[in-house]
């Protein structure tokens, strides 16, 4: 995929590094206990606060990698890209792209959804409208699920970016809306639905990326197909030693997935993608 040169989205919020929220981990609520004990004890309160003050932060000082930065500029670009192609078709419309914002995180943080950790993957949360995401997914994309290449890792974060559309568009408010009125297994083959069309939005993209800034090398396409096979959700249970049970799927299968995306791919066309067919969803 080429992609160097691109303009880097300044809609990231790096925290790579930093614990969950930020908070310096190490000097929290134990320093505070032993403070108030401390005092509790007749102690000097000004030792508290210089005691306070010197505890390290734990914000890691590491020098990151060449590998690392080099993810990082990557996922900054797609993000700019996934700009430029909705503004545009945006635009089109008369209307105008309201922009997520992406947090780069390691190991864990907070979101408007609740406590994040890198075992729950990328992930988009509609009460804050930001993706996020840890970048070691991408060297489990490539190590574990045997999906290698920069246009699986570019599909993954615009499939993310297809979700921030889906609640622009009232789609996914429209799903929820209906959950209280439906079973456990008549939703979630609606959050099934849900999945394919942001598979197909991440297709729409990858079309109009590719007519911008001529994205996509031979090979490309081939590869970020491979990743919607590899995150399918009969593969990842397989991969977990899981027996498959269709109505347990949130994602739709990996051939589902496939279809979709290359139909976004093909047609470029926002409107070629009702997954939810007659359904009044769309
Ligand atoms: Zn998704």
């Amino acid at each position: 995929m080429r992609w160097q040169g691109n303009r880097e989205s300044s809609n990231v919020d790096d925290r790579r590094g930093k614990g969950a929220g930020g908070l310096a981990v190490g000097g929290g609520i134990g320093t505070i206990v032993i403070a108030v004990i401390y005092l509790l004890l007749g102690g000097n309160p000004s030792d508290v606060v210089n005691q306070v003050i010197q505890q390290p932060s734990t914000e890691s000082t590491q020098p990151r990698s060449a590998a690392e930065e080099k993810l990082a500029s990557f996922t900054k670009v797609v993000l700019g890209l996934t700009e430029q192609v909705w503004d545009s078709i945006y635009r089109a419309d008369g209307e105008q792209y309201k922009h997520p914002s992406l947090v780069l995180f390691t190991e864990q943080t907070q979101s408007g959804c609740g406590f994040a950790s890198a075992a729950s993957g990328p992930f988009y949360c509609p009460a804050d409208e930001q993706v996020y995401i840890d970048l070691s997914f991408f060297t489990d994309l490539s190590e574990k699920f045997n999906a290698p290449g920069e246009l699986a890792m570019a599909y993954v974060i615009a499939h993310e970016v297809g979700h921030h559309i889906q609640h622009l568009r009232g789609t996914s408010t429209k799903v929820q809306n209906l959950r209280s009125s439906l079973s456990e297994k008549e939703y979630n083959k609606l959050s099934v639905k849900l999945e394919l069309q942001a598979d197909f939005l991440a297709g729409v993209w990858a079309h109009h990326a590719n007519k911008l800034k001529q994205i996509i090398e031979p090979g490309d396409i081939e590869a970020a197909l491979a990743a919607a096979n590899a995150i399918g959700d009969d593969r990842l249970q397989q991969q977990s030693g899981g027996n498959i049970v269709p109505d347990a799927f949130t994602h739709g299968t990996s051939k589902q997935r496939m279809y979709w995306f290359k139909k976004g791919f093909e047609t470029g066309d926002i409107k070629q993608g009702n997954t939810f067919e007659s359904l009044a969803i769309e």
